[in-house]
């Protein structure tokens, strides 16, 4: 606290004067104040200046400063302020004291404030606002300008002036409450400003993250992940796997994007896709396509040290929905999934051509099929009307029997074919494997063939000269359907007096006990053009010339009989030119039996030996000697023949020793029959003529038939038809026995 005094002395004498119980205001009772000496110039002027105090406007009053806080003295305004009458109001309401001025509550803070100023104050001075109660009740604020003095003679008192705050209170409250108001406003607005801040910041924030999840979503499928701005025109690598990083050059850098094109695309881009690449990946693609959707796909080539791989690029939009511009391209190699695409695409291209092509022949083969019933169908209905007109006249009746006949045999063949095709297709057809002799197949099929053939004078062979092994496990009913299908062909399709082939020759012997064949069945028929050839295994396809020429056929034979040798495995082929003839082979696989009874290589060379001889064929009957030596001649062999078994005798006897390598002997024969015959030449004198080899072929098929030519000195009794693979076996093992006598020639 100050110890200074302002003015004390003065002071001094006013607040004696006060005690001065004459004085005006008296003194309070009690006082024992110590009067200082008072000169009379002095009291003069205190006694003014209370005068002055008691009628200033302000409020004055005087307290001691010690706990009772009494006040010394308190001027009229005070008094007024307080709504008192008269001094001793005021005393009653305030107790005379500092603390009943101040209102209750404020009373501690007011105290606490005052002598916390008056401590720090160098003038010993504080300012106060407090409330006080006045005599109605009514509560006003007041502002309290207060001095601390120190008094030798009356201690340590306080002078105060007072005013009514109340107004200024009350306009400072409002402005405080506008400033509050304002604030609360502006705080309310700062707050706001901070709440869209964080709003924004937030979606920023959301966005970057979105973004960052795309790219991250993108690195998981995608090696390498390149971010581009449009705008800026910039692109950047995100993240190179090691397997492409070489292509992006291996730098993590910014660069223009027109780089992508200039460089990346030219470098690495398979010629063939660059085009469609460039397109692809312009900023205005980009945008057009990124405008519709989030993302798009590009699948291209690029060529890496001469390996094609299969790219799978996608861009995406990372930025504004609206305005496109930041993407991100990620690159993946597809190569695996590609190719497997590739692959199902094609599957299902082709099934799709196969399904299309599949409808196409099915309702081709069922017009070909009406249109090629109808016409045997006419003509039966026509031959029978006709038939029934002219029934009284025989011979016109049994030409048209004869046509009705003709075409009922052309119907069945086509719907037995057609059936078989059907078949075919609608069932699980199998390829069975039997035990099966090439020689006897091939037998066989001669059989079979060998009446059209002999009707057209067509010199039909058999050719296996080349086949070791004859014994072996196939299908035996489809492999000779094949070969009957295109022997028949080869002759239906060859002019009279022509060749037909039939060769099978033994290519390998595979691992396994299984060999190879090829079948060959050649003819030197009219042959086939070349755009015809590409059509000739289709259902109902002729060529123009073999339909024009009359010579009845259902298109289907070819047909069946590819199917049938692709079941097996094999595939024919056809070699023909028109007026050339026509080779159809198929090579196909067998197993090969066990235990083949082949002709060893002697036989085979004997036999071959033999056709540098004369074959004498004894018959009487004429047909069965043409077929017979037509058999033989298709065989290779030479053939001479004599009609009856006098003439054989005459006709070996006049031979020289090696003319004739063998004789085939009917047995019943007008003149002299075969045994008979065999009896004279076995007697002849010259021993290369008399043990010629003798092999009777009759008709009769009993052992007793057997034992009586061997016992007439025949080396063999084969039964007729002939069988060739059995004549040839039979050949060859007599011509064994017999090589001593023929001197090694054969
Ligand atoms: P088809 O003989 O009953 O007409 P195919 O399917 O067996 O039916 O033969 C189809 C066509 O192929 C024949 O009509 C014919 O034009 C031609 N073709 C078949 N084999 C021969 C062949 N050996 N020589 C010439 N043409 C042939």
């Amino acid at each position: 606290m100050n110890e200074q005094k302002l003015n004390p002395t003065l002071m001094e004498y006013i607040i004696a004067l006060l005690n001065i119980p004459s004085a005006e205001p008296g003194p309070k009772e009690g006082t024992e104040a110590e009067a200082p000496d008072i000169n009379p110039q002095s009291a003069k002027i205190a006694c003014q200046m209370i005068r002055f105090m008691d009628e200033m406007p302000g409020g004055f009053f005087i307290y001691h400063a010690d706990d009772t806080e009494e006040i010394i003295y308190a001027n009229k305004a005070m008094q007024r302020i307080f709504m008192c009458d008269t001094y001793e109001d005021f005393q009653e309401l305030t107790g005379n004291t500092f603390k009943g001025i101040v209102y209750p509550e404020d009373l501690e803070d007011v105290e606490k404030s005052i002598w916390e100023q008056i401590s720090h104050s160098k003038y010993d001075l504080d300012y106060v606002e407090y409330r006080i109660m006045r005599k109605d009740g009514s509560i006003r604020w007041v502002e309290d300008y207060g001095h601390f003095i120190h008094s030798e003679a009356f201690g340590d008192i306080f002078y105060v002036f007072v005013g009514d705050a109340t107004e200024k209170k009350k306009r400072h409250l409002s402005e405080q409450t506008v400033l509050l108001r304002e604030n609360t406003m502006r705080e309310e607005q700062l707050k706001n400003l901070i709440a869209e801040y964080n709003k924004e910041r937030k979606q920023i924030n959301q966005e970057h993250l979105r973004r960052l999840e795309v790219i991250e979503g993108l690195s998981v499928n995608y090696e390498s992940i390149l971010y581009a701005d449009l705008d800026t025109d910039r692109i950047m690598p995100y993240r190179l796997s090691y397997r492409t990083a070489h292509q992006f050059d291996e730098i993590h850098q910014i660069r223009s994007f027109k780089w992508y094109a200039s460089d990346y695309i030219k470098t690495w881009v398979h010629p063939e896709d660059c085009k469609r690449v460039y397109k692809s990946t312009s900023p205005s693609y980009i945008r057009e396509k990124l405008s519709e959707s989030k993302t798009y796909y590009l699948n291209y080539r690029i060529v890496n040290k001469k390996d094609t791989q299969y790219i799978q690029l996608r861009i995406v939009n990372v930025g504004n929905k609206d305005h496109i511009s930041q993407i991100v391209m990620g690159y993946r190699r597809v190569d695996d999934e590609i190719r497997r695409e590739m692959e199902q695409k094609q599957m299902l291209e082709e099934a799709l051509n196969s399904a299309n092509l599949a409808i196409v022949a099915k309702n081709s083969f069922l017009s070909n099929m009406s249109h090629d019933m109808r016409t045997p169908l006419n003509a039966i209905l026509g031959y029978t009307l006709l038939a029934k007109k002219h029934i009284f006249d025989k011979t016109a009746l049994l030409g048209y029997l004869d046509k009705i006949e003709a075409s009922s045999g052309q119907l069945l063949d086509l719907i037995g074919k057609a059936l078989e095709i059907s078949w075919m297709e609608s069932n699980d057809v199998r390829v069975a494997e039997g035990e099966c002799n090439l020689r006897t197949l091939m037998q066989e099929i001669y059989r079979d063939i060998f009446p059209q053939a002999f009707e057209k004078n067509i010199s039909l062979s058999l050719d296996f000269s080349h086949v070791k092994h004859c014994d072996i496990y196939c299908d035996h009913d489809k492999l000779k359907q094949v070969l009957v299908h295109l022997a028949g062909n080869a002759v239906k399709y060859t002019q009279n007096d022509g060749n037909v082939d039939i060769i099978i020759t033994e290519l390998e012997k595979l691992p396994n006990n299984y060999a190879s064949y090829q079948f060959v069945v050649k003819d030197t028929g009219i042959g086939i053009s070349k755009d015809f050839i590409d059509h000739i295994f289709e259902p109902f396809e002729r060529e123009k010339n073999t339909t024009f020429s009359g010579i009845h056929g259902t298109g289907l034979g070819l047909t069946i009989a590819k199917n049938l040798t692709e079941m097996m495995g094999g595939n024919i082929k056809v070699d023909s030119s028109p007026g050339n003839g026509s080779a159809f082979s198929f090579i196909l696989r067998f197993r090969l039996q066990d235990v083949p009874l082949q002709p060893s290589g002697n036989a085979a060379n004997t036999i071959a030996q033999l056709m540098n001889h004369k074959i004498l064929l004894v018959e009487d009957n004429e047909i069965n000697m043409e077929i017979e030596s037509e058999i033989l001649e298709g065989l290779g062999f030479l053939v001479d023949t004599a009609e009856n078994g006098l003439a054989a005798v005459e006709k070996i006897k006049r031979s020289a020793p090696e003319e004739y390598g063998l004789v085939l002997m009917d047995i019943q024969m007008p003149i002299m029959d075969g045994r008979q015959a065999t009896k004279i030449i076995r007697g002849l004198d010259t021993p290369a003529l008399a043990h010629i080899p003798i092999v009777a072929l009759s008709a009769n098929a009993f052992e007793s038939d057997k034992r009586l030519s061997i016992e007439s000195g025949m080396d063999a009794h084969l039964t007729k038809p002939i069988d060739v693979p059995l004549l040839l076996e039979t050949i060859s093992r007599i011509l064994q026995t017999h090589k001593v006598l023929f001197n090694d020639s054969l």
